[in-house]
């Protein structure tokens, strides 16, 4: 029988595991006249529609008893008196849960109100609702809640620079593309540089008589024009990294900006936040901020387009890319003896048929590589990955059907506990006010790696666990057709050596060995003998 694991949430672990009993929570309502994601017109029209919300809410939701009633009127931000108020009554426990319409409007800033909700409310085990964004940490994710507050937040305060900038006309030395310069005083300005404008020119020329952009940086480099990097340290004595060579990417920059007609252009891109690393994404064309006729331009409008859709027609022209790019298995093989990737292609037989190959090339790129090439058949190598994969997805099974014997072994029960154990100590230690911010930030990096090990633990003997999953539902290793996405979540890399041996790693190989834990641990006895004696081999 499979065994389903709940998801761990607050109600599961770190909050009062009797949460499923308690008949009613006594409910703080916090409502306030300012909201962090959004300019705030009329301050009292955003108060009586959070009291209507949260009173709308708590009719339907009877296990929710208002105790008080907290709200911050007054629009600036500095002041949170009430807000203060509650935290402190939170901290002594008068009340169980905190109702807001949304996150947006604790606190002055994202961060502050992430903060209190994920440190504090949290892992103290305070059930936290937002009506209007539909969250209950009860049931709901939080980490994805705030993490896509933070997102919106983020874009909007880049959205806000960008207008202001934009409204008061400035122009900033970082967006002015190479072939100008930018000068800086009280309307700062944006010039032709003489020094650079011709290669601009050239550019736009050598694109329009349908030069490949790997040619035009070729030209470039050999003409010794300065690359945009190289010229902006040199005009603005910016520490700008770049080569000296050109690179078709730079080319490709330049000829897609959109600045050589004379408009001035921002916001093309946008700051996102994801997991917690600053992304840019391009913003669609409709979207961007343009001033237009904003300064002298290098090229006409009419050249401007016709070499972007040049460009955007040969995208896939390139043969050669074309077929690597079918190749699923492309990066995948590395050589088991230098590290390199291996490349492949075809070669011709003895026999006069073509083949395909797989070969270490190290040698012709890397002089000091020691390693002689070589190379191996395709076919007889994804022979061997099949039968590979074949055993793997067969313990997978084997595993799959143990797990009610796992999870019913000692061994299981017992690290089970020891985990939750942990995880509420580490739980119970964050309810303090008096801790500083980096105080509680360790207590909460700690409770967050409790609580991951006993969520990991939890699913690795469930048929949640990954590599149990993904390997019982490939179907049959012998037929499987692989294509690149195929490959890419089975396999994570696949030596070769010269002898043509093989050597496998699949993805999720963390959490197979969770399930070689168990075994080495308890394989001992009874039905996992036969499966010990085949891991071991
Ligand atoms: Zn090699």
């Amino acid at each position: 029988m499979p065994v389903k694991v709940e998801l761990l949430r607050l109600g599961g672990t770190s909050a009062p595991a009797n949460w499923k009993e308690k008949k009613s929570f006594r409910t703080a309502v916090y409502i306030s006249a300012s909201r962090w994601d959004q300019t705030v017109e009329d301050s009292s029209q955003l108060l009586s529609r959070q009291s209507e919300l949260c009173r709308a809410f708590l009719r339907e939701h009877r296990e929710f008893k208002k105790v008080e009633t907290y709200a911050d009127r007054n629009s600036s931000r500095e002041t949170n008196r009430e807000w203060n108020r509650l935290l402190d009554d939170v901290e002594c426990r008068k009340v169980d849960a905190v109702l807001v319409t949304s996150i947006a409007q604790i606190e002055a800033s994202c961060g502050m109100a992430c903060y209190h909700v994920g440190r504090f409310f949290y892992p103290a085990g305070i059930r936290f609702v937002a009506v209007e964004d539909g969250f209950d940490s009860y049931q709901d994710d939080l980490e994805l809640y705030l993490k896509r507050y933070a997102n919106r937040y983020a874009s909007f305060l880049g959205a806000q620079r960008h207008e202001r900038r934009f409204n008061r006309n400035k122009v900033t030395s970082v967006s002015v593309p190479y072939g100008y310069i930018y000068v800086a005083g009280g309307t700062p300005e944006i010039v032709i540089d003489e020094e650079t404008a011709p290669f601009v020119k050239e550019l736009f020329a050598l694109a329009l008589q349908h030069t490949t952009v790997t040619e035009m940086a070729r030209h470039m480099t050999e003409i010794g024009a300065p690359t945009p990097a190289a010229r902006r340290r040199a005009l603005y004595g910016q520490k700008v990294s770049g080569s000296e060579y050109w690179k078709s990417s730079v080319v490709k920059t330049i000829l897609k900006n959109p600045c050589y007609t004379g408009d001035y252009v921002t916001g093309r891109t946008k700051e996102r936040f994801l997991d917690g690393v600053n992304h840019f994404e391009n913003v669609p064309c409709e979207d961007w901020l343009v001033i237009k006729n904003h300064h002298e331009p290098l090229i006409d409008r009419e050249t401007y387009e016709k070499s972007i859709s040049i460009m955007d027609s040969r995208r896939f022209e390139n043969h050669r890319d074309k077929a690597s790019a079918q190749n699923p298995f492309r990066n995948m093989f590395v050589c088991g003896h230098c590290g390199s990737v291996m490349t492949c292609n075809r070669a011709g037989s003895k026999s006069g048929r073509a083949y395909a190959r797989i070969r270490c090339d190290a040698i012709r790129f890397n002089k000091e590589s020691r390693c002689e090439a070589y190379d191996v058949r395709m076919d007889e190598t994804i022979t061997k990955l099949r039968g590979e994969l074949a055993a793997e997805i067969c313990k997978a099974n084997e595993a799959a059907s143990l797990f009610p014997q796992m999870v019913g072994s000692a061994w299981y029960q017992e690290t089970l506990s020891q985990l939750k154990a942990r995880n509420s100590t580490a739980a119970a230690k964050i309810l303090d006010r008096s801790l500083t911010k980096r105080e509680r930030d360790d207590l909460y990096k700690e409770l967050l790696r409790q609580k991951e090990k006993l969520q990991n633990f939890e699913t690795a003997f469930s048929l949640d666990n990954p590599w149990v999953s993904l390997f019982t539902g490939i179907g049959d290793a012998a037929t499987i057709e692989f294509d690149r996405q195929q490959v890419r979540a089975i396999f994570q890399k696949i030596e070769i050596y010269r002898n043509g041996e093989i050597k496998v790693h699949f993805v999720h190989e963390e959490w197979r060995a969770y399930i070689d834990v168990y075994l080495a641990k308890v394989g001992e006895k009874g039905g996992v003998d036969k499966w010990v004696d085949e891991t071991e081999q």
